[in-house]
Parts: structure tokens; C-alpha cells; sequence
């Protein structure tokens, strides 16, 4: 038993070397299907050259090594495969996942090396998904940034990840600690993020981007999963808002709201943030605003399905959880297609620890049945999710000079969005984590 747990372990330690040396190797892909540079056009018969983590050549046909001028080359096969940018969620809580099963007091017992721990799973689950990178909106900085930089110095693998941090709330707002006597969440939350009046909120943007924070994530709006009966309308006041849209682009982070409620939704976009997440009840004041700051809605509708199905299996939910969805759910869905029919910019995002990790491309399914076309829905998750993490420049597309977030699918998923749930290969940055 020892010696075969050695074996196993030599093994192991044998396929890390070899993938690290792998990446550092250029490496041919030929691509039977493959969607294209910014538009995105569809490509029959490519080949795709990856050296030092990027795409360094895109030729026509299927060019061999020897006239492609390498001396050496590692070939992946793809030609019976659709291959396309690697995805990208822009909304997901890595450091934990729904389970009504599971004692919702447990994390009262817990350390963050538990949630650390607990996360390895589900970023190598999103990754074996086809996401190569993540927008973590709302995890503790002790254990999230931890994390992104494990995956960073390959100790982990996971998805890239752009975090964060702590939620920017106000007391008693959607992300402050609900439902337990104060002295107890007094001494639990040390309430970073959590801020009342402008020059505070100043001061709460300045000490998450000092923990780390990649974007800052506010809750301008009640929320649907918090413990409290205090609906989903503004929280933060106006002048709150744009303290934080201020302080946090000034200092080179963007902002994105949590909002469901109108009144919130605009306060939040007159403010001038980057984006807003979920958009439940949108009218047609809120699109002029969003077409005016060039704002994205980040529609989430994968949680709204998800919660809804819990409402109807767990009767251990709150009451107070259990009103807010019934009341926002059923909204969600006009929401999202007033947002479409007038072109605002939409980009991907799950919500997933509310779902499953791994579980992410399911998202595809509802944004093509509220009337995306797939290709839309696709672009949703690679270029328009790269503008808005503002790094266009380096992912969300197959073109020379762009890092090698590749993966594949059987099928074309132009004509069956489904397709997107059965990943076949994953490459980040040059290096293969998944080849079916
Ligand atoms: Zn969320």
C-alpha cells in the first residue's frame, strides 16, 4: 500500500513537471472548427501556434511543423473539434456553494483554511468547465486572494481569478452579517466593507483595494439571499454612491452593483458604475442610463433559477428569503429582454456558489431561451466579458498576441448552445489541463 502510494505519488509529481515544462514548449493546435479574432467568425481548418503562453501565429489549413518553420512542436489534434476563447464568468463566489443539506451554521465552527480548502474543488471543477477565468464578486480577502495567488503560482489549478474582496454594504445591508444576536456577529464580522455616510465609505473602498481588491462590488440594493425582511430598494444613499464610484476610480478599480430594485439600479448607474449585477426590475429610464454611462448589466439567471427550484424542495429556508424570491424571480425575465431588445451591453455571470461550480455554462441555456442568439450568448462570456474586466487586450479571443486561453467542444455550439456543458479540452495560458 506504502509503496504504490509512492508510486503515486512520483507519478503525479512526474505530470506537474511535465506540464510546467510543456507550457514553456510551443505547442500546435490544429483546429477542425474555430471561431475567430474580435468578430468572432467562424473558421474551418486552422492551425494555431502557442509559444510562451500566447497565441503567436494563426495560419489557414493544417501547416506542419517543418512549414511552419519549428525545429520542434508539440501537436494537439483537434481537427474533429469546435475550438474556441476560453469562457468567462463574471460573477461567482469561489470560497462557497448552496447546500441546503448542509448545517447553515457550520462556518461558525470553521477556519479560513476550511473555505480555502473547500474552494480547491470548485475552481478545478470550473476550470474542467471550460472557464479559464473568474470574477469572484463577495468572498472573504483572507480567503479568496490566498487562492488567486496559488492559482497563480500553479500550486492549485483553477481558473485566473479577478477578486473582489470584500462587498462594499452599508449596516445591515444586503452583504453585512443577518440574523444572529449582535454580540455574536460583532465578534464573527469584522466588518470590512461595511460603511455608512460618504467620507466612510471613502474610507471602506481605500481598506478592500488595500486587502487586495482587483474590482469593487457594492450592494446598492437589498438582496434576495440575505436573512432580512428589508425588500430589494435602494441602500446606499446617492451621495454614498458616487463616494465609492469616485474613490475606487481613482484608484484604477471599476465598480459593479449588486442592485434588483429600480431605485437602486439607477441611483447606482447615475453614480457612474461599471456595472450592475442581477437587474431584476429594469424600466426604460434605467436603459437610457445604462446607454449613457455605457454601463453592462451582468444578468445572473442561472441563480434565479436556482434558488427558485430550493424554495420548492428546502423547507428549512427563511421566510424572509423564501418572500423576497418569490417576489424578484418572476421579474427577471421581462428584465432581460428589455436590457436585449435595446442593445445594452450584457456580459456573463452566474452567481455560481449559489449554484454548483462546474455547474456555470448552464447560464447559456437561459440566456438563449430569453432570446440571445448562441453567438451572442458566446460573446456574452469572451469578448464582451474581457471589455469589461478591461483586459480586452490579453483574453477573450482566438488572435495572435492574445494569452492561450483555448478549449473545445464536440459539435458546434453556433447550433446547440448546449454543447458548452461538455468541454473536451482546456488550455490556460499555454498550459492543458483537460484533453478528452
Ligand atoms: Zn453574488
Amino acid at each position: 500500500m506504502k509503496q504504490k502510494l509512492i508510486t503515486t505519488l512520483a507519478s503525479l509529481g512526474a505530470m506537474l513537471c511535465s506540464a510546467s515544462s510543456f507550457a514553456a514548449q510551443t505547442q500546435v493546435i490544429y483546429a477542425g472548427s474555430m471561431l475567430s479574432g474580435a468578430e468572432q467568425t467562424l473558421e474551418k481548418q486552422q492551425t494555431i501556434v502557442i509559444e510562451n503562453a500566447m497565441i503567436s501565429r494563426i495560419e489557414e489549413g493544417y501547416v506542419s511543423i517543418s512549414e511552419l518553420g519549428l525545429s520542434d512542436a508539440t501537436i494537439i489534434d483537434l481537427k474533429d473539434q469546435f475550438v474556441m476563447p476560453g469562457l468567462i464568468d463574471m460573477h461567482v463566489h469561489v470560497t462557497f456553494e448552496r447546500d441546503a443539506n448542509v448545517n447553515p451554521h457550520r462556518w461558525l465552527t470553521e477556519y479560513e483554511a476550511d473555505y480555502a480548502l473547500r474552494s480547491i474543488k470548485y475552481l478545478q471543477r470550473s476550470l474542467d468547465a471550460g472557464f479559464t477565468s473568474v470574477r469572484d464578486l463577495g468572498s472573504s480577502y483572507k480567503v479568496i486572494f490566498p487562492l488567486k495567488r496559488a492559482v497563480e503560482r500553479g500550486d492549485i489549478s483553477g481558473p485566473r481569478i479577478f477578486a473582489a474582496g470584500d462587498t462594499i454594504t452599508p449596516t445591515g445591508g444586503h452583504a453585512d452579517l443577518h440574523g444572529y444576536r449582535k454580540d455574536i456577529s460583532d465578534v464573527i464580522s469584522d466588518g470590512l466593507g461595511v460603511c455608512d455616510g460618504a467620507d466612510d465609505c471613502r474610507r471602506a473602498v481605500r481598506e478592500v483595494i488595500k486587502s487586495g481588491a482587483d474590482v469593487i462590488k457594492i450592494t446598492a440594493t437589498g438582496g434576495v439571499l440575505s436573512n432580512t425582511a428589508a425588500g430589494v430598494s435602494q441602500q446606499f444613499t446617492d451621495q454614498e454612491l458616487v463616494a465609492i464610484v469616485d474613490t475606487a476610480h481613482n484608484l484604477g478599480r471599476s465598480v459593479t452593483a449588486h442592485a434588483h430594485g429600480i431605485s437602486g439600479i439607477k441611483a447606482a448607474l447615475r453614480a457612474g458604475v461599471d456595472s450592475i449585477e442581477h437587474g431584476s426590475y429594469l424600466d426604460q429610464q434605467s436603459i437610457k442610463l445604462f446607454k449613457k454611462h455605457n454601463a453592462y448589466l451582468v444578468p445572473t439567471l442561472l441563480a434565479g433559477q436556482t434558488v427558485s427550484q430550493e424554495v420548492l424542495s428546502n423547507p428549512h429556508m427563511p421566510v424572509a428569503i423564501a418572500n423576497k424570491v418569490r417576489a424578484v424571480v418572476p421579474q427577471v425575465e421581462a428584465s432581460f429582454k428589455l436590457a436585449l431588445k435595446n442593445n445594452i451591453n450584457i456580459a456573463f455571470g452566474t452567481d455560481s456558489g449559489v449554484s454548483r461550480h462546474g455547474n456555470n455554462a448552464d447560464e447559456f441555456q437561459w440566456l438563449v431561451k430569453y432570446g440571445m442568439t448562441e453567438k451572442q450568448a458566446i460573446r456574452s462570456a469572451t469578448i464582451d466579458a474581457a471589455k469589461l474586466l478591461g483586459q480586452q487586450d490579453k483574453l477573450g479571443q482566438l488572435s495572435v498576441g492574445k494569452q492561450a486561453d483555448i478549449i473545445s467542444v464536440n459539435g458546434s455550439p453556433l447550433d446547440d448552445i448546449s454543447t458548452l456543458k461538455n468541454v473536451q479540452f482546456v488550455m490556460k495560458a499555454g498550459q492543458v489541463y483537460k484533453q478528452l
